[in-house]
């Protein structure tokens, strides 16, 4: 990237961009991507640390002075669009994109990060209430400037979190793994990403995001950055507990069938037990110890149950396939080429 020249977004306007190409130059362009929901509060007390990180690197010639940091605004109601407005006014490094409406924060930090992927040599996406410390991202840099292609901001404790956030997120976790999912443990967005690894990023083409997900399938050179995490700097959560809840369940049906053949699974289970159902029934027939009737029910409810599980278990094999096929997600991820 050419130096101290601002980038046009114009060309991005849907979905995923071309990326730039890669290259490991000695002063990368820095993109800092931040998703906005209402946070007209937050952004002018954010914006300032973050600019003064910038200025650390670009001092200390880490990176390029055209670096930037990209505001996405994600349909706020509050004046978030114009707050971005007044920082750009004030420092043309703040840049600034508005969703149409509404998406979610996933959707809004794709947005941003496929807005800057061709305007950048790394981008770091971090939250607006500055609630993980934006001096990670000088130690984010240094890993990517020794090759890192993906740094993974990892929370060094959850001290700040409530006694449940930090007991729910363990075992979201853990349920994560058993379901085959391979996630960063208690990484949340806060991460830098290489040009290119943003470029095999814009390849996965599914609807329902989970980037945490996502990102380890990526591939390339990561590394890990340890934080401590804050209180937000202003306004309110825009995670509460019905929204958390969904996007837990997004993570694991948009990555694992295994709940389908679960299904199967209970299905064998309860034919094998049958066997010993049997038994009892006929036992207890034989010995006149029944009415008349009764073990017939019995035999074909039990019989019945099982087989009607398997066959939903069946189908839901055919489903899972379907499910994979339908994400047409890259098939494998070419690092280089000579
Ligand atoms: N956010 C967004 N769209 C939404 C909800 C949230 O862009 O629909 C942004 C929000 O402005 C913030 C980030 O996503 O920058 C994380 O949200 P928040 O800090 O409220 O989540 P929490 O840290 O409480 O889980
Ligand atoms: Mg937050």
């Amino acid at each position: 990237m050419s130096q101290e020249t601002y980038p046009d977004f114009s060309g991005t306007v849907a979905g995923e961009a071309s990326h730039n190409i890669f290259r490991h130059t000695e002063m990368p362009v820095l993109a800092v991507v931040i998703p906005c929901y209402n946070e007209a509060e937050a952004l002018p007390l954010t914006m300032p640390r973050l600019l003064e990180v910038l200025d650390t690197l670009v001092d200390s010639k880490k990176i390029s002075p055209s670096s930037y940091v990209l505001c996405v605004d994600d349909g706020s109601k509050d004046d978030t669009w114009q707050c971005i407005l007044d920082l750009h006014k004030k420092d043309h490094r703040v840049r600034g994109a508005a969703l149409t409406h509404n998406r979610g924060h996933q959707y809004a930090l794709l947005a941003g990060l496929m807005t800057a992927a061709p305007h950048c040599d790394a981008a770091v996406s971090i939250d607006a209430d500055m609630q993980d410390d934006p001096c990670a991202i000088i130690e984010m840099t240094d890993c990517f400037r020794n090759g890192a292609e993906v740094v993974y901001g990892v929370r060094r404790s959850r001290a700040t979190d409530t006694w449940f956030k930090r007991n729910s997120a363990r075992a979201f976790y853990k349920l994560q793994n058993a379901m085959g999912l391979q996630s960063i443990y208690d990484h949340a967005d806060y991460r830098l990403m290489s040009s290119r690894a943003l470029g095999i990023l814009s390849q996965y083409r599914e609807q329902n995001l989970f980037l945490r997900g996502i990102v380890p399938l990526i591939g390339l050179q990561t590394a890990i950055v340890r934080y401590d995490r804050h209180e937000r700097v202003a306004g309110d959560s825009k995670y509460p507990l019905a929204k958390m809840l969904a996007f837990s369940v997004d993570g694991i049906t948009s990555f694992s069938a295994k709940p389908l053949r679960w299904i199967f699974m209970i299905g064998l289970g309860l034919l094998v037990t049958d066997i010993a159902v049997a038994v009892y029934v006929l036992c207890s027939y034989f010995g006149g110890d029944t009415i008349s009737g009764w073990s017939s029910i019995m035999l074909s409810i039990w019989f019945l149950g099982s087989l009607i599980l398997m066959a939903i278990g069946v189908v839901g094999e055919y489903v899972g396939k379907v499910f994979t096929e339908v994400k047409a997600r890259p098939r494998f991820n070419i690092r280089e080429t000579i």
